[in-house]
C-alpha cells in the first residue's frame, strides 16, 4: 500500500480508534498533583485536606468519567476548577463538575437562594468576555475572574499561583503548584503539535515565546537527570524542562526563520514554499487541521509588517 493510501488509513480510523479508547487514566506528578489523560485537554487535579481543586475540566461528553476518576483519588469536595483558555476540551466539563462541588466557603455560603452554586470556576476576565459573548450558560462560565497578572491562593498546604500568560489566545493561565513543583501550562505547551495561535483572539508568537520562557525561568531541573519541576502541558505527556526547553527553542527558530525571510521581502507563499518548518514537521506538524503550514502562516501574520 503506498503512504499516501495509508495515511488516507490513519485518518478515517483514527477518530474511530480515539471514540471506541475513551479511557482515563490517572497518573501521580510530583506532590498532590494528578494528572488525568483521555477527557479531553489534561486535566491537573490536586487533592488534601483543602478537598480537590482541577486545572481544567476535559470534554462536556466525558464529564461523568472525569468525575468518576476523580472520585477514584479523592471524595474531597470539589472546591475550584481553574480554566486555562476557553477550547470546548478544557472547559467542556466546567458545569458538570461545578455541580459535583461546592465553594470553599462552604457552609451557607454555598446556598444562594436554595441552590447549591457548586465549585468556583477561576479563569482570566478575557475567558468570561469571550464564553459570556459566545452565549455559553451561566452554570458554566468563570465565577472567579481577575486581570491583574498573577493571583495567589494557599490550597492543600501549598501555595498555588495562577498567571495570566496569553499566547496562543488573549484567555491563556498557567498554574504553578509551589511546593509540589508542577506547573501546569495550557496549551502554549503542548506535544501533539504547534501552539494553535488564535490571531482573531489575541494569539501571537511572542505572547508564546515570553510564556514559556516564563515557565523556564521557573523550572528547574535536577541535577544531571531528568526530573526536578514537572510540567504538564496542554496536551502530551508528563515533561520537565528538558523538554519544555527544547520546544521553546524549536519555536525560536522557527520564529527567527521565518522573520529572516520576512525581512528580505519574501511573501507568506514564498516563506512556505520554503519549509522552514520541515525539520520538524514530523513531529509537530501531523494535525491536519494546524499544520506546519498553517503554523508559518499564523507567525508571519504576528511578527508584523
Ligand atoms: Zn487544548
Amino acid at each position: 500500500m503506498t503512504r499516501r493510501l495509508w495515511s488516507l488509513v490513519v485518518v478515517l480510523l483514527g477518530p474511530l480508534a480515539m471514540t471506541a479508547h475513551a479511557e482515563l487514566r490517572t497518573t501521580h506528578v510530583s506532590g498532590n498533583v494528578y494528572l488525568i489523560t483521555g477527557a479531553g485537554g489534561n486535566v491537573a487535579v490536586t487533592i488534601g485536606d483543602s478537598g480537590v481543586m482541577v486545572v481544567d475540566a476535559g470534554s462536556a461528553a466525558l464529564s461523568g468519567e472525569l468525575l468518576a476518576e476523580i472520585r477514584k483519588l479523592s471524595t474531597g469536595a470539589l472546591r475550584y476548577i481553574i480554566n486555562t483558555n476557553v477550547d470546548p476540551e478544557h472547559v467542556g466539563g466546567n458545569q458538570a463538575l461545578r455541580a459535583a462541588g461546592a465553594t470553599f466557603t462552604g457552609g451557607n455560603a454555598t446556598v444562594v437562594g436554595g441552590v447549591d452554586v457548586g465549585a468556583a470556576i477561576v479563569a482570566h476576565e478575557a475567558a468570561l468576555l469571550r464564553v459570556a459573548a459566545a452565549g455559553v450558560p451561566v452554570a458554566a462560565q468563570p465565577t472567579e475572574t481577575f486581570y491583574v497578572p498573577k493571583v495567589d491562593f494557599f490550597f492543600n498546604g501549598e501555595p498555588v499561583e495562577v498567571m495570566y500568560t496569553p499566547a496562543v489566545d488573549d484567555t491563556n493561565i498557567a498554574v504553578h503548584f509551589r511546593r509540589s513543583d508542577v506547573i501546569v501550562t495550557g496549551d502554549t505547551f503542548r506535544l501533539d503539535g504547534y501552539p494553535l495561535i488564535d490571531l482573531a483572539n489575541g494569539g501571537s508568537i511572542q505572547g508564546v515565546l515570553d510564556a514559556l520562557n516564563a515557565f523556564v525561568d521557573l523550572a528547574v531541573s535536577d541535577t544531571l537527570a531528568e526530573g526536578g519541576t514537572m510540567l504538564i502541558p496542554g496536551h502530551g505527556r508528563i515533561c520537565d524542562e528538558a523538554d519544555l526547553v527544547r520546544y521553546r527553542d524549536m519555536l525560536t527558530i522557527i520564529r527567527d526563520r521565518i522573520a529572516a525571510l520576512k525581512e528580505r521581502g519574501q511573501t507568506l507563499a514564498q516563506i512556505q514554499a520554503a519549509k522552514p518548518t520541515l525539520d520538524y514537521d514530523s513531529r509537530f506538524g501531523r494535525n491536519p487541521e494546524w499544520t506546519g503550514e498553517d503554523f508559518v502562516a499564523a507567525v508571519y501574520a504576528s511578527l508584523g509588517t
